[in-house]
C-alpha cells in the first residue's frame, strides 16, 4: 500500500523549456528537505517548444513527477485548474514555472498550514524585474477589483499559495469557465493566512502574459465577481437621459420664448457623438456579460487532455475505477 501524498505542487507551463530543469531541481531540493511525501504535477498548456518532451524525460527518471499534457493552449487559470484536478495531496501548492515565486517559501506555507490555516497565500512585498507598467497596472487592478466586488480578495497576491485538501475540493467543484482562482479561493472562505515574500525576476525566457492576456484575466475577474459594471451602466444611462430631457426642455423654451435659436448643429453633433459613444460602450459592457453567459451555457469541458504521464493507482481518476461498487448500485 502506497503512502498517501502529503503535498502536491501544481506547475502550469506554457513554452517554458528554458526553465523547467532548474525549476524542477529547486523544487525537488525544497520538497525533499520537507521530509514528507510529495508529487509535482506539471501541466503543459499547449506549449509549442520542447516543454512537454523535457517533462517526459524527468517523469521517466522520477516517479514523483507527473505530467498533464493539454491538447492546446487553454490559458494559465485553466492549466492550474487541471493541475488541481489531478493532484491527490493532503495539501496543494500552486506555483509558477519561472521561479518568480521562490519555492523555499513553500516551507513557510506548510508551517502556517500546520498552525491550522486552510489557505496560505503569498503576499508580494516587492516585485523585481517587472516593468513599471506591469506593476502600476497590477496595483490599479487589485484596487479596482476590491472596490467593485463584495468578495474580500487580498491585494498584491498572485496564485502562489498553499491550500488544504478541502479548499482544493471546493475549487474543483466550481466548473465556471471565466476563472479567477484567487477570487474563487477568497470566495470559498476557510481560514486564510499570508506569508510575505519578494517576487523575483523571471529566471529565463519572457513573460507568457502579454497585455492581451492580462486584460482578459482582469475582465474575467471583474465580471465573475461583480455585477457593478452593469449597475454603473444603468446609473450612467439614467443620468444621461435625465440630462438629455432637461436639455430638451431648455431647447424648447428657447424655441418658443426667445428668438435666439441658432442653427446649432455643433451642439447636435457633439451630443450625438457623446451619446453614441456612451451607448456603444454600455452595449459593450452588456456584451461582456452576455458572452460569458453564452460560454457557460455551452457547458463544454474546461480543458482537453491529450496525454497523462506517471498517474498510477494513487491518481484520482484511476482510483475511481478500482473503488468497490457501493451496495446500492444494483448488485
Ligand atoms: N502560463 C500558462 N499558460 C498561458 C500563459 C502562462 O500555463 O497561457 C504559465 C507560465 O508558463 C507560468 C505561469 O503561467 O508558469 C505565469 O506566467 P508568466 O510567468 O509568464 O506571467 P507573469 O509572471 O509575467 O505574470
Ligand atoms: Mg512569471
Amino acid at each position: 500500500m502506497k503512502e498517501p501524498i502529503f503535498l502536491s505542487v501544481v506547475v502550469p507551463m506554457y513554452n517554458e523549456e528554458e526553465v523547467i530543469e532548474v525549476t524542477y531541481n529547486r523544487l525537488r531540493t525544497v520538497l525533499q528537505s520537507l521530509g514528507e511525501t510529495y508529487e509535482i504535477v506539471f501541466v503543459n498548456d499547449g506549449s509549442r517548444d520542447r516543454t512537454a518532451a523535457i517533462v517526459r524525460e524527468i517523469c521517466a527518471r522520477d516517479r514523483t513527477v507527473k505530467l498533464v499534457d493539454f491538447s492546446r493552449n487553454f490559458g494559465h487559470q485553466i492549466a492550474v485548474t487541471a493541475g488541481m484536478d489531478h493532484s491527490s495531496g493532503r495539501t496543494v501548492v500552486l506555483i509558477d514555472a519561472d521561479l518568480q515565486d521562490p519555492p523555499e517559501i513553500i516551507l513557510d506555507m506548510v508551517a502556517k498550514w500546520r498552525e491550522g490555516y486552510d489557505v496560505v497565500y503569498g503576499k508580494r512585498m516587492e516585485r523585481k524585474g517587472e516593468t513599471w507598467f506591469k506593476k502600476t497596472t497590477a496595483a490599479m487592478f487589485y484596487r479596482l477589483l476590491r472596490s467593485m466586488t463584495s468578495v474580500n480578495i487580498p491585494v498584491d497576491t498572485g496564485d502562489f499559495r498553499l491550500m488544504d485538501r478541502k479548499v482544493r475540493d471546493a475549487l474543483t467543484q466550481m466548473r465556471e469557465r471565466s476563472r479567477f482562482i484567487r477570487g474563487m479561493v477568497s470566495w470559498s472562505g476557510f481560514k486564510q493566512a499570508s506569508v510575505e515574500y519578494v517576487r523575483e525576476e523571471r529566471f529565463a525566457g519572457e513573460t507568457k502574459y502579454p497585455l492581451r492576456k492580462m486584460l482578459r484575466l482582469s475582465l474575467d475577474a471583474i465580471t465573475s465577481f461583480s455585477t457593478k459594471p452593469l449597475k454603473i451602466a444603468g446609473i450612467l444611462g439614467f443620468l444621461l437621459s435625465a440630462g438629455g430631457f432637461i436639455y430638451l426642455i431648455v431647447v424648447l423654451c428657447q424655441h418658443f420664448f426667445t428668438d435666439t435659436t441658432t442653427p446649432g448643429w455643433t451642439s447636435l453633433i457633439a451630443i450625438s457623438l457623446l451619446f453614441n459613444g456612451i451607448t456603444l460602450s454600455l452595449l459593450g459592457v452588456l456584451g461582456e456579460y452576455i458572452g460569458r453567459i453564452y460560454e457557460e451555457t455551452k457547458g463544454r469541458p474546461l480543458y482537453l487532455v491529450s496525454d497523462k504521464v506517471n498517474f498510477t493507482s494513487e491518481a484520482r481518476d484511476d482510483r475511481k475505477l478500482t473503488e468497490p461498487v457501493g451496495a446500492g448500485a444494483g448488485s
